[in-house]
């Protein structure tokens, strides 16, 4: 028991939120694991959360139980009437936002619940169970957000496990590495923290989870990350191609772009690290491409 709310079950059975797979919806039931996620992502003192996708609401009862102010966005009109009853259990500590988390500015949304007063939260994270068909377009938005570092001081996101491997993807795992894994890598320290099994969600998916943790640079190597997502784009588009090759999409010298990054020519976008992708981006906004 983390609180004297009715148990996720019931509550599911009540409001009649049968799961829809277009809606990416996983549900958790089990509060030990509701309450692992939120610890890892604690703790939660003068914190605001900002949860995507609360569902029924079994994370943002673990996150609430643990101290934390919650702002959550949740796309199923269907789970509204669920989330006012926690909002009711923990007054003015939970705000439910309904829209599609693709179209809500997530920094802006945190800014307007921090440090506006002296008892509102001075700190923004993001924890999530996500819904995996918009999940990493979620991340990148996220992570290739301007100014950096953000206001959100760390991200615990739960994955799909092969993407939670495409995030903390190097060049030493060739299959995974690729363009998440230079964005994530060059503005974060990202790790997986656990695995989920299938059989802990209503309905299973078919494939294991993963709980990821990004936490952010503070003084990542400067890049305008427009540029480094077209340099990775053209790269790993034609991953098994030499670099000389793959980049010439870009439209610029690609000579001079990779000797201006000091990369050999007969390398593969698989082969260059995170740094070295930051040194193409940076030729190739001087070379005007
Ligand atoms: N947090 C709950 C849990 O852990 O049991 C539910 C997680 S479920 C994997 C994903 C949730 O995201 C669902 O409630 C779904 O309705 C919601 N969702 C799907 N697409 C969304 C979007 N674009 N914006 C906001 N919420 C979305």
């Amino acid at each position: 028991m983390i609180d004297d709310l009715p148990p996720l079950r019931e509550v599911v059975a009540r409001h009649g939120l049968d799961a829809k797979k277009t809606l990416g919806q996983n549900f958790l039931f089990d509060l030990n694991l509701t309450s692992r996620i939120a610890r890892a992502a604690g703790p939660f003192a003068d914190t605001v959360v900002i949860e995507i996708g609360p569902g029924p609401g079994g994370l943002t009862r673990a996150l609430l139980a643990q101290g934390a102010h919650v702002v959550a966005i949740e796309r199923d009109q269907r789970c509204l009437p669920a989330l006012a009853e926690i909002a009711a259990h923990y007054p003015g500590r939970l705000t439910i936002i309904e829209g599609d988390a693709l179209e809500i500015d997530a920094a802006a949304l945190a800014r307007q619940h921090c440090a506006s007063g002296a008892s509102e939260p001075a700190r923004a994270r993001i924890c999530a169970n996500l819904p995996y068909n918009v999940a990493t377009a979620l991340l990148t938005r996220w992570i290739e957000a301007e100014p950096w570092p953000s206001i959100f001081d760390r991200y615990v996101l739960m994955f799909q496990k092969e993407v939670a491997l495409r995030i903390v993807a190097t060049p030493a795992n060739r299959a995974d590495y690729g363009r998440l894994a230079v964005l994530c890598g060059w503005r974060t320290r990202a790790r997986i923290l656990f695995d989920v099994s299938p059989a802990a969600f209503t309905p299973p998916p078919k494939v294991t989870s993963s709980v990821v943790e990004l936490v952010p640079n503070s003084a990542p190597l400067a890049c305008n990350p427009q540029a480094l997502s077209r340099v990775t784009q053209a790269a790993f588009g034609q991953r098994r191609k030499m670099l000389r090759q793959s980049l010439k999409s870009l439209g610029v010298d690609v000579s001079a772009l990779l000797s201006g990054a000091a990369i050999e020519e007969t390398k593969r976008a698989e082969e260059v690290d995170v740094a070295g992708f930051v040194a193409l981006a940076r030729r190739l906004e001087k070379l005007g491409g």
